[in-house]
C-alpha cells in the first residue's frame, strides 16, 4: 500500500490548456490542437482544464481582453477584462480560474502548460486591451492565480 501511494506522489500530473489538447474551447469554437500536448493526456501525464468555460462562459463566446493591466492586476481588482461588445467578464474569468486552482490542487500539479497570449492562459504575452492584435508582456487570469499559488507555468511555446 505505502509503495502505491509512493508512487502515485512521484507521478507529476500536468494541467494543460483544453483548447491544446484538442478541445473546441476557444471563443470562436476552435481548438489550439499541439500533438504532444495530446499525447501528455492520453498518457494520463496531463489534466485539461478550460478557465473560461469553467467560470461559465459559453462557446462561442465574444473574445475578451484584459484592459488596464494584466492578470495580476486583475486578481487585485485594479484592471477588468472586457469583451469586444464592451461586456465586463471580469467575474467569470476570475471564477474559472479558481475553479480550474481547485483542479489543479485537486490532481497535485506542480506545473502547467497553458496557451500563450490568452486573456485567461498567457503566461508571457497576453492582448492589450484595444482589440488590435496588439500584444504587451504580462499573465492571464488564470495562469497569475497559479503563479500566486506555486504552480509554475509554461506555454506551448516553450
Ligand atoms: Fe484555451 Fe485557456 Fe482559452 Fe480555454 S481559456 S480556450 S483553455 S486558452
Amino acid at each position: 500500500m505505502s509503495q502505491i501511494i509512493e508512487e502515485r506522489s512521484d507521478k507529476k500530473v500536468k494541467i494543460v490548456s483544453a483548447c491544446l489538447m484538442g478541445c473546441q474551447c476557444r471563443y470562436d469554437k476552435k481548438d489550439n490542437r499541439v500533438e504532444q500536448i495530446e499525447q501528455l493526456v492520453k498518457e494520463g501525464k496531463a489534466v485539461p482544464v478550460c478557465p473560461e468555460q469553467l467560470g461559465g462562459l459559453p462557446t462561442p463566446r465574444p473574445p475578451a481582453e484584459i484592459v488596464g493591466g494584466d492578470g495580476f492586476d486583475v486578481l487585485d481588482g485594479k484592471a477588468r477584462v472586457i469583451d469586444d461588445r464592451g461586456n465586463d467578464v471580469t467575474a467569470d474569468f476570475i471564477q474559472g480560474a479558481q475553479q480550474a486552482l481547485r483542479i489543479a490542487q485537486t490532481a497535485g500539479a506542480a506545473e502547467a502548460v497553458l496557451k500563450e497570449r490568452s486573456p485567461s492562459c498567457g503566461s508571457a504575452a497576453i492582448y492589450d486591451g484595444t482589440f488590435s492584435k496588439t500584444k504587451r508582456t504580462g499573465v492571464g487570469v488564470t495562469a497569475a492565480l497559479f503563479i500566486r499559488n506555486g504552480i509554475a507555468v509554461t506555454s506551448e511555446e516553450n
